[in-house]
């Protein structure tokens, strides 16, 4: 038996009672368990495991599906569950971190990534842009840090240049010579937000306004790049943007009242 401190990713209905859940740990990183009568309201287990919850969980079995006998909520992020869209948001950005990282596989980066995510998703105004930063961040914790200062063929500088390419596969810029054939334009001011991310503190990025055009690219950038990295076609991704553009549109109808 030993004590693992981390978050739920998901969970699944497993026999009459059961769930199988999803963690992201600190000390293994992501790991299945099976968490026994939690489906029942009254169950000591049902609250701890609901997606989002941070906490600390006493597991069994040395491979495979562990058992999730005991634990104790550190942060139940009930925020992030009792507003729509923020679900919607936080269910992708866990998605995005189950689809790519291995069972068992701890990963210091990964782990504070996504205990930054779920409290930038519950404290930010802006869920697009803080998911672009965590998209980001996340592809630079996995070893896929986006090239944007130089070209990824010859190592040309390109920081004056100001018709930028940048290629997914490559995973960066190309240059005129290094053209890779898949390339999307990337405006300098894209670029210019790109990079600061890295040295954005999740405080700044709060008080960050960027127009929606911007907005726009950065996704549509960050989007190829996680396509080229991962092949699983995000649900949550498709949940998530159905959700927001409904409540774009529901605002704008308030305004026009
Ligand atoms: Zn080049």
């Amino acid at each position: 038996m030993f004590w693992c401190q981390g978050v739920v990713l998901k969970t699944k209905p497993m026999k009459e009672a059961d769930r199988i859940v999803v963690l992201y740990t600190k000390e293994k990183g992501k790991l299945g368990t099976v968490a026994k009568g939690s489906r029942r309201p009254q169950n000591r287990l049902a609250s701890l495991v609901q997606p989002f919850t941070k906490g600390k969980f006493l597991l069994n079995g040395s491979s495979g599906l562990r058992d999730l006998s005991q634990g104790m909520i550190i942060e139940s992020n009930q925020e992030l569950r009792d507003d729509l869209l923020k679900m919607a948001a936080a269910n992708y950005f866990l998605e995005l971190i189950d689809s790519s990282v291995e069972t068992e596989d701890p990963d210091p980066k990964v782990y504070q990534t996504l205990l930054l995510g779920l409290k930038l998703l519950n404290l930010s105004s802006d869920l697009d842009l803080a998911l672009r930063y965590l998209e980001y961040r996340l592809l630079g914790d996995l070893g896929w840090n986006l090239q944007l200062e130089s070209c990824t063929g010859c190592g040309k500088d390109l920081m004056k240049e100001s018709a930028l390419r940048f290629s997914p596969v490559q995973g960066g810029l190309t240059c005129a010579n290094c053209r890779f054939g898949d390339e999307v334009s990337l405006s300098v001011k894209g670029r210019a937000v790109l990079i600061s991310f890295d040295r954005l503190k999740p405080k700044a990025l709060i008080r960050l306004k960027l127009e929606s055009e911007d907005k726009k690219e950065l996704e549509m950038i960050l989007r190829h790049a996680w396509d080229s990295r991962i092949e699983t076609k995000f649900k949550a991704y498709q949940f998530w943007k159905e959700v927001s553009s409904l409540e774009n549109s529901n605002s704008g109808k308030d305004f026009r009242v």
